[in-house]
């Protein structure tokens, strides 16, 4: 099956997913599912380019993909699979690194923000992480990509490589692939720093709120999350300076689906105290739901290893024959 519009994105099951993956990713797979061709992976080798338990990565593996179902993704309709179990990811990825650039990986902020200071100790996988990105987007000749802003840089090299490639081998094999970035949730920043991601690999489990938080734990995280003493802004330009404020109207108007503009302008002049708890009724309203289904579809595991068993035949077939016109175009036998 061909489609002039085809989409891969990718989840790590490094911790529990949060609402910064279901604002920025998950939602607006839901959103796209029916217009476009999808591939939707839970991206496991890029979760252990840090340290992951072996004893629970199935399960983490397993909850990504009952994250997806829950959340509204047709499971028979649309591709998902695990990302190790189509060893044609990581074939494409070693052939990348050989095109990309030092120069280019050393740019990478993902790489800078999770390395830290510690640059000298941490997995070679984290540098070259990017690449085999770029392979698990490429090898589906996948034409978009949602994600949330954070990786915005790893899709600009995802398309340096495919120009490169191009360019390097004359041939127009790989597309250059678009990023979608859409909805006012694309970055939701922690609840403890404005100025930080919502990351599952935080170390506080106050700064973010999970899909399988009961109500109780949502109310208790947006109780304790960060803000200032003024009431809510006015406009967009002061809310723009106040960071927690921002973030957490953005989390309003992503859920509602109202742009942060109309967010802003229904909660003016407001004091957080009030805010916080419409924000908590909402966030229960539209996330408890999810976690129950999550919760559900964890209790029955051969359903999920057959919709991962299913996606990783079909998943095969397309990336071995692009996987083949690589081997070709470069000169390499493949028998
Ligand atoms: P880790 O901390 O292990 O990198 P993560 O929370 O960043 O985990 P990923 O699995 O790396 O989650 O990302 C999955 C998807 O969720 C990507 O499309 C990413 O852009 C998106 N995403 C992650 N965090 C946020 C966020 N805070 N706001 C919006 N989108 C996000
Ligand atoms: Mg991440």
């Amino acid at each position: 099956m061909k489609s002039s519009k085809r989409i891969l994105s990718g989840i790590q099951p490094s911790g529990d997913l949060h609402l910064g993956n279901y604002l920025g990713a998950i939602k607006n797979f839901v959103s796209l599912q029916h217009e476009y061709e999808c591939f939707f992976c839970v991206v496991d080798l890029h979760a252990i380019t840090v340290w992951q338990d072996p004893q629970k990565l199935a399960q983490k593996t397993r909850e990504v993909i009952a994250a997806f179902i829950a959340s509204g993704i047709d499971s028979k309709k649309n591709i998902l699979f695990s990302q190790s179990q189509v060893p044609q990811h990581t074939q494409l990825a070693w052939i990348f690194s050989c095109v990309a650039r030092m120069g280019w990986l050393n740019r990478m902020t993902q790489f800078k923000d999770k390395a830290g200071k510690d640059r000298e100790n941490v997995s070679v996988g984290l540098f070259s992480y990017p690449t085999l990105m770029a392979a698990d987007i490429l090898i589906y000749l996948a034409t978009h990509v949602p994600v949330g802003e954070d990786q915005k840089q790893h899709l600009e090299f995802t398309r340096d490589i495919a120009q490169k490639f191009n360019n390097d081998f004359k041939t127009n094999l790989f597309p250059l692939t678009e990023p979608l970035i859409f909805g006012e949730g694309t970055r939701v920043m922690s609840l403890r720093d404005g100025t930080k991601k919502m990351s599952k690999s935080d170390i506080s489990e106050y700064s973010r709120i999970m899909l399988s938080d009961s109500p109780d734990q949502i109310v208790q995280k947006i109780k304790k999350a960060k803000t200032d003493p003024l009431p809510l802004p006015a406009d967009k330009k002061e809310a723009s300076k106040r960071p927690e404020a921002f973030n957490l109207l953005s989390i309003f108007a992503a859920l509602n689906d109202i742009s942060i503009n109309d967010a802003i302008k229904q909660n003016a002049g407001q004091d957080f105290s009030t805010f916080k708890k419409n924000l908590t009724d909402l966030v229960v309203e539209k996330i408890e739901p999810i976690g129950k289904k999550i919760k559900k579809l964890m209790g029955d595991q051969s359903f999920l290893d057959s919709v991962m068993n299913t996606g990783k035949d079909k998943a095969i077939v397309e990336a071995d024959s692009v996987l083949t016109k690589v081997y070709d175009v470069i000169g390499l036998k493949k028998l």
